[in-house]
């Protein structure tokens, strides 16, 4: 089972399939996982009464901390591996992470068209259906995506197995659509460059107080669908000063992915990151 968000997977999705693939799988028992605290005084990822934050039928407190400990340092490996593909290529990675429903796909979509000539490529998770990957293939830009059946987030195995796939160009822009769920996938590396959150307004202000690893892990929030917020009494200084709260050094960026509102901010921020990214390839490799 997955001892982060007790979503009752096993392993890392896909570790016994029998594909071939690249990636060094060390065993990081001492490696202290990115992104992931086992000094739970913070209260962070804490699942239960005992040390191992989580509690699970017949196994010790100290068993789920191995466990736990093990699945994160093993993803981390793999994400590193990602991460050094990606740096070979100069490609920029966003890992959007959010509830179900926050409008992912649609800021995807629209944002696909915002960027034209721009190459780029798109990570779809969910758990069923090839729902959103249909809908990114629309715009005509390569989707894959990735069914995680029970699971409920994505790993560095899935991504970098979809990334093999999808053959990415250099210099391109990679978008990894994460499973809506605002608990794990805030301890899962992927090997991307950001995690950008996406909060609609509807959501409620406390939100990132409810679910602060997820917003302290992101760089960038996005407070959606802002062309609702009058229709609901949603206060948007309240969502901002909560997310500061949780994450003093987080950006937000308002916008309506409906009707295109704030969009050239966060289309500005994304090229402003992909071009530091494509220099310092081209530097590494002049260098
Ligand atoms: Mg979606
Ligand atoms: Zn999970």
């Amino acid at each position: 089972m997955c001892t982060v968000c007790g979503c009752g997977e096993g392993k890392l999705a896909g570790e016994d399939h029998g594909h071939h693939h690249d990636h060094d799988h060390a065993h990081g028992h001492h490696h202290h996982p990115r992104g992931h605290s086992h000094d739970h005084s913070h209260g962070h990822l804490h699942f239960g009464t005992g040390p191992a934050g989580t509690s699970v039928p017949g196994l010790s407190q100290s068993r789920l901390i191995e466990v736990e400990t093990d699945i994160l340092a093993r993803n981390d490996a793999l994400a590193l591996g990602n991460r050094r593909v990606l740096a070979a290529l100069g490609a920029y990675a966003v890992n959007l992470v959010s509830s179900p429903g926050s409008g992912k796909t649609t800021l995807l979509v629209k944002t696909i068209e915002a960027l034209s000539a721009t190459p780029l490529a798109v990570i779809e998770g969910d758990q069923q259906t090839e729902n959103d990957a249909d809908r990114i293939r629309a715009t005509g830009a390569p989707a894959v995506q990735i069914n995680t059946g029970k699971g409920c987030h994505l790993d560095a195995h899935m991504v970098g197995n979809a990334m093999d796939r999808l053959a990415l160009k250099p210099g391109s822009l990679l978008f990894i659509e994460n499973v809506g769920n605002l608990v794990c996938p805030a301890a899962f590396d992927l090997g991307e460059d950001a995690k950008v959150a996406i909060l609609s307004v509807t959501e409620g202000e406390d939100k990132p107080l409810k679910y602060p690893d997820m917003f302290t892990a992101a760089s960038l929030a996005i407070l959606n669908k802002t062309d609702l917020a009058p229709h609901c009494d949603a206060d948007l200084a309240a969502y901002e000063a909560n997310l500061k709260r949780v994450n003093p050094a987080i950006e937000i960026l308002r916008l309506s992915a409906r009707t295109g509102e704030g969009m050239g901010a966060w289309i500005a921020w994304l090229r402003a990151r992909h071009a530091a990214k494509t220099l310092a390839q081209t530097s590494a490799k002049a260098g």
